[in-house]
C-alpha cells in the first residue's frame, strides 16, 4: 500500500482569508451533515429517500433550504428554488423571460459582466436570430471612472427602453464590487415594459435583498461565494409570484406536484411557484453542504446583523487602506506612474457590499501578480483578476478586525518589497 503524502500546504496553518467572495469557507455544520448523508447512504441505500435516520428524507431535502433562501433574498418561500447551477439556471430563466420581438429584442447589462453571463446573453440572442453586437447594450463607466453611474443607467433605460426586452445586471459586480440600486433599476426597466432579472452571485449572503417587494421579475445565484456551500455547490433562483401559473417550458419530474410525483403520472402538474421549475432530483451532498451553512446564517439572525457587521469591517478595511503610503485616490490612478494602489469600489457604503477591489499601479498588469504572490507568501489570501485587480472581501461571518490590520500591514510590506526590487 502506498502512503498518501499530505502536502505541507494541506496542513492547517494560520492565514488571513479575504476571498469569501470567491469561495466561502466551510461551515463545520456542513461537514457534519455531509458525513451524516454518507453514513445514511452506506447504511440505508435507496430507503434514505423516504426513511432517514436524521430526519432529512432525500425526497424533500431541497425544501429544507427554501425558508432560509427566502429570508436571505427577501422572498416568499414559494418564490425560491434550490436547484441546478447559476449559468444553467440563467439559461433556464432566459428561455422563460427573454422573448424578443422585431421591435423589442435587446438586452441591457453592465460592461465586462462575468464572462459566463456574457456568453449566455450572446448565445441567447444568437439563438433567436439576432446579432450580439446589435442586441446587447453594455453600460460602461464614464471616461476615467471605474464604476457605472446610476443616472446613466436610468437614462439609457428611458431612452432605449422601448427596444429592450430584458434588463439584467449583477446585483454586486464581481470585478468592481459595485452594488447596483436593484429596486430603482427594476422600476425604471418595468416602466418601459422591459422584464428585469438579476444575477445575484456576489449579492446573496453579502447584502440585504428584498426581491419580492422590489418587484424583481426573476433572479439567479450560486451559493459557493458568500453562502459557503462548497466548490461547485448547488444554485438558487427566484421568480416573482406575479408570474405564477405561466407555462413551464423545460419541465422535469422534480417540478411535479409532490403528492403525485411518485405515482409517475403521464401529465405534468407543476408545483405552484418557482419550485415548479425544478427539473432533476438534486445532489443531496450538495444540498446539505449548503444547508449546514444556511443554518449558520439563520442562527446569526439573517442578513440584517450581518450587514451591520459587514459595513463596519469593510469601512475599517477602507479606512486602513487609505492610511497606506501607497494609496492613491481613484481619480489619479490612471496617471500614477509609481508603485501604488487605488480602490475602485464605490466609497459610498450603500453602493457596495463586503468587497473592495484594489487596482495596482501603474496600470497595465505589471504590479498585481507580484503583490498577489507576496501576499500569498504571508498567508493573506485575496482573489486576483487580471490585469490589475486584487479583491479583498472581509466576510461578516468569519473575519475580524485583527485580520484586517494584518492584511493591510502585509500589503504595505509587499508593496515596499516590490518597489525595492524595481529600483
Ligand atoms: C461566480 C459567477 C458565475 C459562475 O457561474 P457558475 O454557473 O456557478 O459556474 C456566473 N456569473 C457571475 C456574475 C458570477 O459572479
Amino acid at each position: 500500500m502506498k502512503a498518501v503524502k499530505v502536502k505541507d500546504e494541506l496542513q492547517d496553518g494560520p492565514c488571513t482569508y479575504l476571498a469569501g467572495n470567491s469561495l466561502g469557507l466551510m461551515a463545520k455544520r456542513s461537514q457534519t451533515l455531509v458525513n451524516e448523508e454518507m453514513l445514511t447512504w452506506a447504511t440505508r441505500g435507496v430507503e434514505g429517500h423516504f426513511d432517514h435516520p436524521f430526519g432529512r428524507e432525500w425526497v424533500t431535502i431541497a425544501d429544507k433550504t427554501h425558508p432560509i433562501f427566502a429570508d436571505l433574498v427577501g422572498a416568499k418561500e414559494s418564490e425560491v428554488a434550490c436547484m441546478g447551477t447559476l449559468t444553467a439556471n440563467l439559461h433556464l430563466l432566459l428561455n422563460t423571460f427573454y422573448k424578443p420581438t422585431k421591435d423589442r429584442f435587446k438586452i441591457l447589462c453592465e460592461i465586462k459582466a462575468f464572462p459566463s453571463d456574457q456568453y449566455a446573453f450572446a448565445s441567447q440572442v444568437t439563438a433567436h436570430g439576432y446579432s450580439p453586437s446589435e442586441s446587447i447594450i453594455e453600460m460602461a463607466p464614464r471616461e476615467g471612472e471605474f464604476t457605472i453611474r446610476e443616472e446613466d443607467i436610468l437614462d439609457t433605460i428611458r431612452k432605449e427602453g422601448q427596444s429592450i426586452a430584458l434588463v439584467l445586471f449583477s446585483g454586486v459586480q464581481y470585478y468592481t464590487g459595485q452594488f447596483f440600486p436593484i429596486e430603482r433599476i427594476t422600476q425604471a426597466a418595468q416602466a418601459q415594459g422591459c422584464v428585469c432579472g438579476w444575477d445575484l452571485a456576489h449579492a446573496v449572503g453579502n447584502v440585504p435583498l428584498s426581491l419580492h417587494d422590489w418587484n424583481v421579475d426573476f433572479a439567479v445565484w450560486c451559493t459557493y461565494k458568500y453562502l459557503n456551500s462548497g466548490p461547485g455547490g448547488i444554485g438558487g433562483l427566484f421568480i416573482h409570484s406575479k408570474w405564477d401559473g405561466q407555462p413551464i417550458r423545460h419541465a422535469g419530474w422534480w417540478g411535479h406536484d409532490q403528492a403525485t410525483r411518485f405515482a409517475m403520472p403521464h401529465q405534468f402538474k407543476a408545483i405552484p411557484g418557482a419550485q415548479g421549475f425544478q427539473q432533476s432530483n438534486p445532489s443531496v451532498l450538495a444540498v446539505v453542504s449548503l444547508l449546514g451553512s444556511l443554518e449558520v446564517f439563520r442562527d446569526a439572525g439573517g442578513m440584517q446583523p450581518l450587514r451591520e457587521r459587514s459595513l463596519k469591517l469593510t469601512g475599517y478595511l477602507e479606512a486602513s487602506l487609505k492610511q497606506s503610503p501607497y494609496w492613491v485616490p481613484p481619480e489619479q490612478a490612471a496617471q500614477h506612474s509609481e508603485i501604488g494602489f487605488s480602490i475602485i469600489t464605490p466609497s459610498d457604503p450603500s453602493a457596495r457590499g463586503s468587497q473592495l477591489s484594489l487596482v495596482f499601479l501603474p496600470l497595465g498588469g505589471s504590479v498585481m501578480p507580484a503583490v498577489q504572490e507576496g501576499l500569498g507568501h504571508r498567508g493573506v489570501i485575496g482573489d486576483s483578476r487580471k490585469p490589475d485587480v486584487i479583491r479583498l472581501a472581509p466576510s461578516a461571518l468569519y473575519n475580524n478586525w485583527d485580520e484586517i490590520d494584518l492584511a493591510v500591514r502585509n500589503l504595505d510590506e509587499v508593496l515596499s518589497e516590490v518597489k525595492e526590487s524595481r529600483i
